[in-house]
């Protein structure tokens, strides 16, 4: 019933985290899905994962209840620094979460005993981020203090590629070098830790990345960060952004088309709208710049994005009131990729997925 889309082809997602699991070898498959699986919906990708993945992650708490509200039954694990008030949810939902620092450490240990219960941590260690995470220098002091506390149960450790664009990036091969050294000593060595490091571009291009867990979230969506190994070339997007024309004009020579009239029309067009604007998420920065898909052809989108609908001149071409428009994937021959929209807006396809906000609705295919 609402005239703006978006379409998720849930087969070929489903044929991603295939190609990801198949070239994984022994390493199981953490699947990260903040930020509404960026955009793509997160409850809907929990579901289709399940059966495949080991685990899924999150930033938040909050997305975590959602999925188990949902009856998402693997493990979960909550990637972000957690606050002390969160920690009575955190065990009672049954999450995985990360242990950053002994400040924090002593938080959960506190509550843990107050409530009588044990919890499942993972530490998280910065191995070149420095966002978050402990200097590799004192985890293993902490680790020998919560593997001795009955209240724990250290079930990883991990830590996060700052870069990994290349199979001979090196500052990844600096981190997986800090990371290796430290879980393949004492005290981890013979702990029996699930060890996890590679994002999507250190699982296409660092296999020795991949210690016991990779974390890809944009590959399994489709999106493929830098040229790789053949075995993931069957990967590919699995969203697309659709609406229907609400309106058609012509519009005269010079005159101005929307706020602030930054363009004017050089001849007599057509031109037509489309009910979706910077209030859906779809970036303003497309104004005068970006273009769509309308029977198999393209068309620039003219003047400045609205909140809730942009124009878009046709030219000569019939368009019509309810005609299906192309903002980002495939029409006929033609494609629009989310890398050309994120070049455009001076961003990452990352940031173009996850701003598209829930006033869009979201339809499963598959
Ligand atoms: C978001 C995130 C990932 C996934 O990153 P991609 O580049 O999308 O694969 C992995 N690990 C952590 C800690 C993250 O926050």
């Amino acid at each position: 019933m609402h005239p703006t889309w978006i379409e998720i082809d849930l087969k070929q997602f489903k044929r991603n985290l295939m190609v990801i699991k198949n070239a994984l070898g022994k390493a199981r498959f953490c699947l990260p899905i903040k930020a509404n699986a960026y955009g793509h919906g997160l409850i809907d990708i929990a579901k289709a994962a399940e059966p495949i993945v080991d685990y899924l992650a999150v930033a938040h708490l909050s997305e975590a209840v959602r999925l188990r509200n949902a009856s998402v039954k693997i493990p979960i694990l909550v990637l972000g620094a957690i606050h002390e008030e969160q920690i009575p949810d955190l065990l009672r939902y049954e999450l995985e979460f990360t242990i950053s620092s002994a400040y924090k450490a002593d938080l959960v240990a506190q509550k843990c005993a107050a409530l009588q219960k044990r919890c499942r941590v993972h530490i998280e260690v910065d191995t070149g981020m420095q966002r978050t995470g402990m200097r590799p220098e004192t985890a293993a002091a902490l680790f020998e203090s919560l593997r001795h506390n009955r209240h724990f149960d250290v079930v990883g450790i991990y830590s996060h590629l700052a870069s990994a664009e290349s199979a001979d990036d090196p500052v990844a091969l600096k981190q997986i070098k800090i990371f290796g050294d430290l879980v393949r000593n004492a005290p981890f060595a013979d702990a029996k830790l699930l060890c996890h490091l590679a994002n999507s571009s250190g699982t296409l291009n660092l296999p020795t990345a991949y210690f016991d867990m990779v974390r890809p979230a944009l590959a399994a969506f489709g999106y493929i960060p830098s040229t790789v190994n053949p075995a993931f070339h069957e990967l590919a997007p699995c969203f697309s952004l659709k609406a229907k024309v609400s309106y058609f004009k012509v519009v005269e020579k010079g005159q101005g088309i929307s706020y602030g009239h930054s363009y004017i029309a050089s001849k007599r067009s057509r031109i037509v709208t489309i009910p979706l604007g910077y209030g859906d998420g779809f970036r303003r920065d497309l104004s005068n710049s970006g273009s769509v898909l309308i029977r198999g052809s393209r068309f620039p989108i003219v003047g400045t994005i609205c909140m809730d609908q942009f124009m878009v001149d046709v030219g000569e071409s019939s368009v019509f009131v309810g005609d299906e428009v192309v903002l980002i994937g495939r029409q006929e021959t033609l494609e629009i990729r989310v890398q050309e929209i994120a070049k455009l807006c001076n961003t990452i396809p990352y940031e173009i997925l996850c701003l598209l906000n829930d006033r869009i609705p979201r339809i499963y295919l598959g």
